[in-house]
């Protein structure tokens, strides 16, 4: 965290995710950025928290914490879980990989915060929890046009 950042946290119930979502977007908009690029960010959030409810805490009542904080043009996110854990991290990242086999899961989460994102780093301990880091630098679109 630095001068500007924000910390918040919240129930593991599936109903906070759009919260955490919105919460993010709108501390994105001081830094300008374009619809693209808070719909990104807005997906991320949501594919992370997503994924400490129902892995990590597999429906089981649980905190989540979300640290943001900005740096120039770059936006920092860590979503915190005391979850389960993974126990392979590069496995679990793999494209189309899911632990979940019930059909409803397409494993892509992960590979679309890799995607939206600029940075991704996941840090996890089995019966301690897991940490996403995102990094993206926000306003670099605009120079494109
Ligand atoms: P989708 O996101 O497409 O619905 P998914 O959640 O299974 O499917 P990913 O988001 O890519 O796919 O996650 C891959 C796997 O990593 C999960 O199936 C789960 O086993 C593990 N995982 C991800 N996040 C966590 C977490 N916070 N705690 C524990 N396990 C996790
Ligand atoms: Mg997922």
């Amino acid at each position: 965290m630095n001068n500007n950042g924000i910390r918040f946290e919240f129930a593991s119930d599936a109903k906070n995710e759009g919260l955490a979502r919105v919460v993010v977007a709108s501390y994105l908009t001081r830094t300008n950025p374009t619809l693209t690029e808070i719909e990104d960010v807005k997906t991320a959030v949501s594919e992370a928290v997503t994924n400490s409810i129902i892995h990590g805490y597999d429906g089981k009542a649980g905190t989540i914490v979300i640290n943001a904080y900005i740096e120039g043009r770059e936006l920092s996110l860590e979503i915190i879980d005391y979850g389960c854990g993974i126990a392979d991290i590069n496995k679990a990242m793999e494209p189309m990989y899911s632990s979940k086999k019930d059909g409803n899961r397409s494993g892509m989460g992960f590979s679309f915060m890799e995607a939206f994102m600029d940075e991704l780093v996941v840090e996890s301990e089995v019966g301690k929890g897991t940490t996403v880091k995102m990094k993206k630098k926000i306003g670099y679109d605009l120079e494109t046009y």
